[in-house]
């Protein structure tokens, strides 16, 4: 039975904001149902506080800020949010990569946290395939950053038939750009136009 002392992980969806269009997130998907009420609001740090005291969750181990239908990074007060929680529990962050400035990177990369970048390609043409409006010159200038101000970077792939070909490729970069892990995934999200590999 679920009970609060159980629980170790929680993922948070900070915002409803997202400054990319990846056609298989549900952002795209549902957009006649959902459209209205994207990039609208964001859960305020004092909320979030009166949620989530430090030892309400004696368990806890992490906060993963999972941006599975919004980007974290959009959220203004985001650097004092992640400082909140790394006061009494691990963080997580999964990000586009493509926002903010490599000031903002720099200062996330001290606090020593772990990132997932999703990278769905090596350059701007294979990444924008998926991730659409995203810029690779500016996740690679903001995942260098990151890294070199401390930060724990992990590559996230998501394999699609348009770039299984370049999975060994990007593998290879995260090595020699150091990361720390390589993560692949395979596409799930079958209706969005995307060919499931495999
Ligand atoms: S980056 Fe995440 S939230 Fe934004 S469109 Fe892509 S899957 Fe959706």
């Amino acid at each position: 039975m679920w009970h609060k002392d159980t629980v170790e992980w929680i993922d948070i969806e900070l915002t409803s904001y997202c400054n990319i269009h990846c056609p298989g997130c549900l952002r795209q998907e549902m957009n006649n149902e959902v459209g209205h009420i994207l990039n609208k609001s964001y859960i305020k740090l004092n909320d979030l506080k009166k949620w989530i005291p430090p030892g309400y969750l004696p368990n806890l181990q992490v906060i993963n800020f999972c941006g599975s239908v919004d980007e974290p990074t959009t959220h203004p007060q985001f650097i004092d949010i992640v400082d909140y929680f790394l006061s009494f529990t691990g963080v997580n962050i999964a990000t586009n990569g493509s926002t903010r400035t490599v000031n903002f990177w720099k200062e996330l990369g001290e606090r020593k946290v772990s990132v997932f970048f999703g990278i769905d390609g090596i350059d701007q043409q294979s990444l924008e395939q998926y991730r659409v409006g995203s810029n690779f010159k500016k996740v690679q200038e903001n995942w260098r950053t990151f890294i070199n101000a401390g930060g724990k970077a992990t590559w996230q792939f998501i394999v699609f038939d348009h770039n299984h070909h370049l999975m060994e490729k990007a593998k290879q970069m995260s090595i020699d750009e150091g990361f720390k892990k390589f993560r692949t995934i395979w596409s799930h999200r079958t209706n969005s136009g995307e060919v499931k590999y495999g």
